[in-house]
């Protein structure tokens, strides 16, 4: 509940200051610094219904099908191993006593992303709540580790979802891992509620993972030039190329051809 509450105040200072919709589940704006992260997964679900390659499964369709779709985002999320955690990743409250949330030190992640079961009742006071998730591991500026927690208790909502709704609600709780906090456009993986019909990315999550992740233009040379035998922007600077050589000569043949009339 407390993580929930300072996503939503943090979500509500974030939008007066930023036009667009997407916000920041923290007030620095904290990233990750490398390109690439894992997200890996604990081996100590009970009650979730799946085995620990199913949800390790789902969050590869989660990173391929959400967020490495983003074209214009630095970030990569790789899918990562089934690992073994100390037992407080199950029982454990992700917040110490505070106003806001202190990350509970026992539960910081080293590296990375890790996803955890967990059936603490602070953390989930109902079924209905799907995933808390905090980066908890800070350094500078940047987020050295993030821990992302599944309801797993006895009753569990999410055991009933369908396969595509547990793929974007891991989906959804990883983009509060590396920096997003709630979208207020519905039609976005980062909307707070509805999440049971998206299979892609909305404009606004791409926004977002964009200008946390920007993607670099590389230096070479002193323009940029796009030659025929890369992958796709080469792809359709080519095809724009052909068009431009087809629309050039069907000019040149339609001049011609006024000549001649004339
Ligand atoms: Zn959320």
């Amino acid at each position: 509940m407390k993580m929930l509450t300072l996503f939503f105040i943090i979500a509500l200072s974030t939008l007066s200051i930023n036009a667009q919709a997407f916000t920041f589940n923290n007030s620095a704006k904290l990233v990750f610094s490398q390109d690439e992260v894992l997200v890996n997964v604990a081996a100590n679900c009970t009650n979730l219904g799946i085995t620990n390659e199913e949800l390790l499964s789902l969050v590869g369709s989660a990173v391929d099908n959400f967020w490495n779709q983003s074209p214009t985002s630095r970030l990569k999320l790789r899918k990562g191993s089934v690992v073994n955690v100390a037992a407080a990743f199950h029982t454990g409250e992700i917040c110490v006593s505070g106003t806001n949330c202190d990350p509970n030190p026992i539960l910081k992640v080293t590296n990375d992303i890790l996803i955890s079961c967990n059936e603490n009742t602070v953390n989930f006071p109902s079924t209905a709540i799907l995933g808390v998730t905090i980066p908890n591991n800070i350094s500078g500026s940047t987020i050295q580790g993030a821990l992302v927690l599944i309801n797993d208790q006895a009753g569990n909502q999410f055991e009933d979802k369908t396969k595509n709704e547990k793929i974007s609600i891991i989906a959804h709780e990883l983009g509060h891992a590396f920096g997003l906090g709630h979208s207020k456009v519905e039609d976005s993986l980062m909307y707070f509620m509805t999440m049971s019909k998206r299979v892609a990315l909305g404009r606004d999550d791409i926004d977002g993972i964009s200008y946390l992740y920007p993607k670099q233009q590389p230096k070479a040379g002193c323009g940029t030039v796009d030659f025929d035998g890369g992958t796709g922007p080469n792809w359709w600077s080519g095809l724009f190329l052909g068009f431009s050589i087809i629309g050039l000569s069907e000019l040149f043949r339609k001049r011609k051809n006024n000549t001649k009339a004339i």
